[in-house]
């Protein structure tokens, strides 16, 4: 899904420059501290203009800065949180967000829910700081938490094999189906 919609939207002239950047960010990526970041790329000797946070022009932009503690992303984790009434305030590093569907008590169902809205958040979240990194152009929280909201709903009913799932129900709810 997330290969369609990135081929979809790319000038071609683009693509040699930014489609590294563009990608899912992968598991092993996060993991391994490998994933493109101004801090990351200025660690490797590349030079780039500045290291401060593209989203909210903060501290060096870390993994960590830009998917949890940069004051524009706790902003769409917020909206995230409401809508899935889902308490992120304990998570402090990548390793954690990702594997917090696991660590919840609820349904398998509940648990494919949370994965996919938390890898669609991190999908979204890196776009946006692409888009305003390479094309300065900005998105605020709450376009990227309504982005997230309708990828993780054809993820899930798609992907997840769930075609009962409505998108007016889980617009306000996801777990409308357990
Ligand atoms: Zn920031």
């Amino acid at each position: 899904m997330f290969g369609t919609i990135y081929k979809s939207g790319c000038p071609r002239k683009q693509i040699s420059l930014t489609v590294k950047y563009n990608r899912l960010p992968s598991k092993a990526n996060l993991y391994y501290n490998r994933l493109p970041s101004k801090a990351n790329l200025s660690n490797r000797g590349i030079v780039i203009p500045a290291a401060n946070c593209a989203l909210c022009g903060g501290p060096e932009e870390s993994e960590v800065h830009l998917f949890l503690e940069c004051t524009w992303v706790k902003e769409v984790w917020a909206l995230i949180e409401t809508w899935c009434e889902l308490d992120l305030s304990m998570i402090t590093n990548i390793e954690q967000l990702l594997g917090v569907a696991h660590s919840l008590l609820q349904s398998s169902t509940h648990k494919k829910v949370i994965h996919a809205v938390i890898l669609s958040a991190i999908w979204s979240i890196w776009k946006a700081r692409n888009e305003i990194t390479f094309n300065n152009k900005t998105t605020s929280p709450s376009v990227v938490a309504e982005e997230i909201k309708h990828n993780s709903f054809f993820w899930v009913k798609n992907r997840g094999k769930m075609p009962q799932l409505r998108w007016d129900s889980w617009s306000i709810f996801p777990f409308t189906v357990n």
